[in-house]
């Protein structure tokens, strides 16, 4: 790395610092989507795009667009962005990353007057979190031309209507789903990792193989509530004592599988008192891999491992599906191309798959769609201990930049 790619990476802290001030809760970092701070945080977005000489504005689903044209004007695009809303008491990196080095890597062709074979479009998303309405992706996916219309019509908690956030932020109801974008190439989101894979195996950058599917089922099961002190161990039907070995075999066939991760992240324990056997217990599982089919595969094994403990222990056992989302895969020539850009400042390519969801999964049913993850401190996000070092912010922002610089639309 030379000191001007580091000297850019410490400008792109400092502008992830600056940014981190558009709050809408004083001392923790809280940006919902169409609220006054994301309001704010869009506009000092566009005044940085007017300093770069970049005519942004905010379009009809409340995403924040540029276009930086190329030797040719009309050209098509290579779309480099992420989001600028966060969680409840966030990190300052999570999607403001990718944000803002977009812009930082037109700021670097600006300032040397480059012109590409093809334009850059960068993109600040405003809802990719889903915290404030029950919709997430709205921005990308009007981009995509999948909008939800009937996002619009959602409330958040003081009863507001999307339709009139989104109206009082800029953006325009009516015109949201026919935003779809036209004329581009392909998309690519930098963001932190937010997970310890890359940490734990020493590497700065990361290339995303796919977003992972996910699958979510509820189990139920009934035992027999009686009385502890009563009744002998071999008359027991004692709905714990199942659920936990059911936790054990998701573990299990989770653990068997590379890339497969499974979470019993809820148990819930009826009655719940010190002397009685439980009589109910309640549970999910979350149950996420690159590839839909051994996902699908993976969830009907447990289905059957957890059917083979009740009917051992002699509980019954209700199985639902809450959820099913398909996994992306991305592109495999924007893949290639992250991988060459990665290589080249001097990082093994280290393929992996993201067990978060992305703006990519949506912008992939545009056009080739993928992603770059940057180390971030123990894994840790949605939390103000988010933490990514200048040297690692900057390798990132370099590999960006040499994506988009060797990016060819045809
Ligand atoms: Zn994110």
């Amino acid at each position: 790395m030379t000191d001007a790619d580091l000297e850019a990476g410490r400008r792109l802290m400092a502008k992830l610092d600056a940014f981190a001030a558009f709050t809408d809760e004083p001392g923790r970092l809280t940006r919902l989507f169409l609220s006054d701070a994301h309001a704010k945080a869009a506009r000092a977005f566009i005044g940085w795009c007017g300093e770069a000489g970049l005519e942004a504005r905010i379009d009809a689903a409340g995403n924040v667009v540029a276009r930086y044209e190329g030797k040719l004007a009309g050209a098509p695009a290579l779309m480099i962005g992420s989001h600028i809303d966060t969680v409840r008491d966030a990190g300052r990196y999570d999607g403001n990353y990718g944000a803002l080095a977009a812009l930082a890597v037109v700021e670097h062709l600006a300032a040397r007057r480059e012109r590409l074979d093809h334009a850059i479009e960068i993109v600040a998303f405003g809802d990719e979190e889903g915290v404030r309405f029950k919709t997430t992706l709205t921005g990308s996916r009007a981009l995509a031309g999948t909008y939800p219309e009937e996002a619009l019509d959602q409330r958040d908690a003081d009863g507001i209507l999307m339709r009139e956030a989104l109206t009082a932020f800029g953006g325009d109801p009516d015109r949201a789903a026919s935003l779809r974008a036209r004329n581009v190439a392909a998309f690519v989101e930098a963001h932190i990792e937010q997970g310890p894979v890359l940490e734990a195996e020493g590497l700065p950058l990361g290339i995303v193989t796919a977003i992972n599917g996910a699958t979510r089922l509820e189990v139920g099961v009934g035992g027999v509530a009686g009385h502890a002190g009563t009744t002998p161990m071999n008359l027991r039907r004692d709905a714990l004592t199942a659920a936990a070995e059911m936790a054990l075999a998701v573990e299990a066939r989770a653990r068997g599988e590379a890339d497969l991760v499974g979470t019993v992240g809820r148990f819930d324990v009826q009655p719940g008192a010190v002397n009685v056997i439980p009589g109910h217990v309640q549970f999910s599982i979350d149950l996420r891999s690159p590839d839909d089919a051994r996902r699908v595969k993976a969830a009907a094994d447990i289905e059957a491992g957890l059917s083979a403990v009740a009917a051992a222990r002699k509980v019954g056992v209700r199985i639902e599906r809450a959820h099913d989302a398909n996994a992306y895969a991305c592109d495999p020539g924007v893949v290639a191309g992250i991988a060459r850009a990665v290589e080249a400042v001097g990082v093994p390519p280290r393929r992996l798959p993201s067990g978060a969801g992305h703006d990519t999964m949506a912008m992939g049913r545009l056009c080739p769609a993928g992603m770059l993850f940057v180390r971030c401190k123990d894994g840790i996000s949605h939390n103000p201990l988010e933490s990514i070092t200048v040297e690692d912010c900057a390798m990132g922002l370099e590999a960006l930049t040499l994506f988009a610089r060797n990016f060819s639309a045809s």
